[in-house]
């Protein structure tokens, strides 16, 4: 939340009930099986600024109200299909799972690519004459490629 109304340029000292409105709607959470989707408070934005988490299934806490098992997130920008609609809720399955792909590969990709520049730097770090600032800088590098493995 904080850092949302940071980026959107709002400030932190807004009062919370302000940021809620301007940040919170209701997003869909569907079961592509039964067709079905329940609605759940979300922030307006998430889409936008956390885009992995469409076709998601969170942490399962939603819950198809038919078969039980775990919706996935759609986010609130995207129009459900009618539930007799067959073909429209596979082309739906099959476009929010492509963009699931995408930013799951594209997340690795990064990861890969930081891990590959500490690496580095690791190393020249390490031909660098001993001082406290180099040595703080390679605990900081270590303890980044550690959360990255
Ligand atoms: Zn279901």
């Amino acid at each position: 939340m904080k850092s949302i109304a940071d980026r959107n340029g709002e400030g932190l000292n807004f009062p919370l009930l302000t940021v809620k409105r301007t940040t919170m709607t209701n997003g869909n959470w569907a079961c592509f099986d039964c067709r079905l989707t329940v609605r759940r408070p979300t922030l307006r934005m998430v889409a936008f600024w956390r885009p992995w988490v469409v076709g998601s299934k969170g942490n399962e806490h939603v819950k198809c109200p038919q078969c039980k098992e775990a919706c996935r997130f759609l986010g609130p920008k995207i129009t459900v299909p009618p539930k007799r609609d067959k073909a429209a809720w596979e082309k739906l399955r099959t476009q929010i799972m492509k963009s699931k792909r995408y930013w799951s590969d594209r997340s690795r990709e990064q990861k890969t690519k930081r891990k590959h520049e500490i690496e580095k730097r690791l190393q020249e770090l390490g031909r660098k004459p001993k001082s406290s600032g180099r040595d703080h800088l390679i605990k900081i590098l270590q303890n980044e490629l550690a959360e990255l493995t």
